[in-house]
């Protein structure tokens, strides 16, 4: 486990199943059906229970690059935040589009005034975001923020479900904020 200070929140790298988290938000790697899938959406929907997914296809769609809110059924959370990353590839634009998910759940954390978030790796998995490009997009974002806006938040957590991504993460985040 990794944690730096930022202002008066704390940032944590943590290795780990976003399932077992406690926190107010979970965030989930939808995509913009919100459809359900295999990854870390499958897993949340299988621990949420089903009426999240019922709360999922009030939604038409979610546009890539946001999020849409539901509550968290069975999770020890507030709410699921649904965030759509870009799809590797597909998307001219996907750094601004990975970007703009992180962001949008960072506002949407201050909208509900919550206290704690946790991320997963977005689009990194079948998305096939390169994790190398894709960690220091998800730090950044969470840094300005924290840096630049009067924020509700206590704790960001990265929950990175294998090590090749807990280093990734710890790497980038190095980089960005050296620890010493
Ligand atoms: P995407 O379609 O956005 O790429 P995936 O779910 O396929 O989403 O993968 C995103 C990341 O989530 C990957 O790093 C994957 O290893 C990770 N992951 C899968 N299951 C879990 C889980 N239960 N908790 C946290 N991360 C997970």
């Amino acid at each position: 486990m990794i944690t730096q200070a930022i202002q008066n929140v704390t940032l944590t790298l943590i290795r780990g199943n976003i399932v077992d988290i406690s926190a107010d938000v979970i965030v989930n790697a939808a995509n913009s059906a919100l459809a359900g899938g295999g990854g870390v959406d499958g897993a949340i929907h299988r621990a949420a229970g089903p009426s999240v997914m019922q709360e999922c296809h009030k939604f038409e769609r979610c546009p890539t690059g946001s999020a849409v809110v539901t509550s968290a059924g069975q999770l020890k959370a507030q709410y699921i935040f649904h965030a759509v990353g870009p799809i590797y590839g597909h998307h001219a634009d996907a750094a601004q589009l990975l970007a703009s998910a992180y962001d949008t759940c960072l506002d949407l954390a201050e909208k509900y005034r919550v206290q704690s978030i946790a991320f997963p790796s977005l689009s990194t998995g079948a998305y096939g975001y390169p994790l190398n490009e894709a960690a220091p997009i998800a730090l950044q974002t969470v840094i300005e923020h924290l840096t630049q806006e009067a924020t509700t938040l206590r704790q960001v957590v990265f929950v990175l479900f294998d090590e090749r991504t807990f280093q990734a993460y710890a790497r980038a985040l190095e980089r960005l904020l050296p620890s010493s």
